[in-house]
């Protein structure tokens, strides 16, 4: 049986790098690429972190229909592209989404059988400063904003399937791993 999984929790929580262990892990696992309106960060390219978009291309597409689900995220839209997701569940693969809170919401809506995990922080200083190391232009109101994101996020998580903290890398791969072990069975 494939399983869709998704992975949500705040920005700089490390969804990111669970998420590439369970790739390596799971090579039958697609990671689906979201569309965005951001200005991609040095080292990132199209079509592999992300398809960047015009704001105006992502409105074409939405008002299309091509998103699964798409949300306001800081100042900038992200969505999911339908048709690719589509073709790999009808294929049988396993599907995985990194997503935010409201987007893990809307795929569980769109298909009951995914299995949502929330990765949380050890703590609130440790988020902040995971929040720095990766934008080190980022003022400490940005910071604020984006710990507040992280609170209010964080109050959503009961209605997820799983909660993982993570604190160790390894230990948290394992428990994200064990759930989806689980969902197959
Ligand atoms: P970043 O800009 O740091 O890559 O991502 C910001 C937030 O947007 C993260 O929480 C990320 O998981 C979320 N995000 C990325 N792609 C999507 C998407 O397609 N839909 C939704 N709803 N959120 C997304």
């Amino acid at each position: 049986m494939s399983v869709l999984l998704v992975i949500a929790g705040p920005s700089g929580v490390g969804k990111g790098t669970i998420v590439r262990r369970l790739l390596e892990r799971n090579p039958e696992m697609w990671l689906s690429i979201s569309a965005t309106t951001r200005k991609s960060r040095s080292g990132e390219e199209h079509g592999r972190e992300y398809w960047f978009l015009s704001p105006e291309e992502f409105e074409q597409q939405r008002d299309a229909g091509q998103f699964l689900e798409s949300f306001n995220v800081f100042d900038a839209k992200y969505g999911t592209p339908r048709g690719p997701v589509e073709e790999r569940l009808a294929a049988g693969q396993d599907v995985v989404f990194e997503i935010d809170v409201k987007g893990a919401q809307a795929i569980k809506a769109a298909y009951p059988e995914a299995l949502t995990i929330f990765i949380k922080p050890p703590s609130r200083e440790v988020l902040r400063k995971r929040l720095h190391d990766r934008d080190p232009s980022a003022d400490a109101d940005e910071l604020d904003r984006r710990l507040a994101e992280a609170d209010a996020e964080e109050a959503l998580a009961t209605a997820f399937d799983h909660t993982v903290v993570n604190d160790d890398l390894d230990r948290a791969v394992e428990e994200v791993q064990a759930a989806v072990d689980a969902a197959r069975t």
